[in-house]
């Protein structure tokens, strides 16, 4: 598998990586919540960790394992585990690895449902500073003797912000710190995770990953580049086995099994196919984004765009070179003061109002009033998130097309 190139590995991971069985190219779909030993000294040879298996699909079965072998691989980490949703995956990572007194260093330009997430972990006695993590110079201010973490995305969403990865990565390295990445927007097709040192991955896999707005999904990958023996919060009970499993292990079993946001099989199974056609998505996604970037910055009715593609982004130069001179599918605008939004919005005919991200389709909303509405304004504005920006997720249609949409809407407000 290693040798094959990424769009070929992508095709071939589930025979080539789970070779399932009757030659079958996809790992079975197998809804057994439950599974039989014959001999009982195998049972507990499972539960004890001593051989491999499945008790309980709660915690495990093999169409989970199958995925969780696949994402794995394709981000060059050690292991994964999968959750419901990627939301799952956050919160049960946190509620793994860090205990009341724990200092974290987070952005401050988050996904509005993670930044709520990490406000209600503050309630947990968890202190946490919220940092511009477009300059590592913040990060490093902010650091204490408490500091077990930095939580970071790589192109946020709506601002396009683009991390200083490498320097965090090089950071927290230097510091023994825990880097955690929220990588949704930029999977592996885009950012090689192990250049920049991110020790672990959180996924949303309902996004580009599942691609087809059908399946929610949420995984955790160990980059096996962080040295666990070092990581104070690991329980007794873990240590018995290889340092390198420490981490993953209290994920699985606290995250996983205790918190019990389990992938569903049939849900597995459709990420996993959406998966083989990531790279030729991810790929027409960018240049459809460069395309209507473009146009949106020259048009008269728009104020401001923010897209990494655009040379005049701030960090444009950075994500050339994180992300092999693609920029991704998130693009946000400002429309002139005197230009009704709403109206704006709809007049679309091809481009679909609704929230989500990552899809096939070419999605537009709103901002400040829906995803980011609980946030309240003092939040939005600390996040640059103005009232009357609106997002566009681009989709993989011919961009003439989407073009030729909003063409129209801008004749007709
Ligand atoms: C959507 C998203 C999540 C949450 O994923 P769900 O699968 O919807 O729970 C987390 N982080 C980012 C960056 C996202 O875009």
């Amino acid at each position: 598998m290693k040798k094959l190139k990424l769009a070929s590995r992508l095709v071939h991971a589930d025979r080539k990586i789970n070779k399932p069985q009757h030659g079958a190219v996809h790992e079975a779909t197998n809804n057994s919540v439950l599974f039989e030993f014959d001999d009982v000294a195998d049972l507990e040879a499972v539960f004890q960790g001593e051989k491999p298996g499945h008790v309980y699909s709660r915690s495990s079965s093999n169409s989970a394992v199958a995925l969780q072998n696949i994402l794995s691989e394709l981000e060059g980490g050690v292991g994964a585990a999968t959750f419901s949703t990627g939301m799952a995956a956050i919160s049960a990572l946190m509620f793994s690895l860090l205990k009341a007194g724990d200092h974290i260093v987070v952005s401050t330009y988050l996904f509005g449902n993670t930044r709520s997430f990490f406000d209600s972990l503050a309630r947990f006695a968890i202190d946490i500073s919220y940092v511009d993590v477009s300059d590592v110079s913040n990060v490093k201010s902010a650091l204490n003797e408490n500091t077990k973490m930095v939580f970071s995305e790589t192109i946020a969403n709506p601002g396009t912000q683009v991390a200083d990865l490498s320097a965090i990565g090089d950071l927290c390295e230097s510091q023994n710190l825990l880097f955690v990445l929220d990588n949704t927007m930029t999977p592996s097709v885009m950012l090689d995770a192990a250049s920049v040192k991110a020790n672990m991955l959180t996924t949303s896999l309902t996004k580009y990953i599942a691609g087809h707005g059908n399946v929610l999904g949420g995984v955790v990958v160990d980059m096996g580049n962080f040295d666990w023996t070092t990581f104070e919060n690991i329980l007794e009970v873990y240590k018995s086995a290889d340092p390198a499993v420490w981490g993953m292990t209290q994920i699985r079993k606290k995250g996983l099994r205790d918190m019990g946001a389990t992938l569903a099989p049939q849900s597995a199974h459709l990420v996993s196919i959406g998966l083989e056609t990531l790279q030729m998505r991810m790929q027409k996604t960018c240049e459809n984004g460069l395309a209507v970037a473009e146009f949106l910055s020259k048009q008269a009715q728009v104020q401001k765009v923010f897209y990494p593609g655009l040379a005049e982004h701030p960090q444009h130069e950075r994500a050339a070179h994180l992300f092999n001179d693609q920029f991704g599918g998130i693009l946000s605008f400002e429309l002139q003061s005197n230009i009704d939004m709403r109206a704006f919005l709809n007049h679309l005919n091809t481009i679909i109002t609704a929230t989500h991200l990552g899809d096939t389709r070419t999605l537009i909303l709103p901002v400040a009033s829906t995803i980011f509405f609980e946030n309240g304004a003092k939040q939005r504005e600390e996040m640059g998130i103005s009232d009357t920006l609106v997002r566009m997720s681009i989709g993989i249609e011919d961009a003439e097309d989407l073009i030729e949409d909003l063409k129209l809407a801008f004749e007709r407000v």
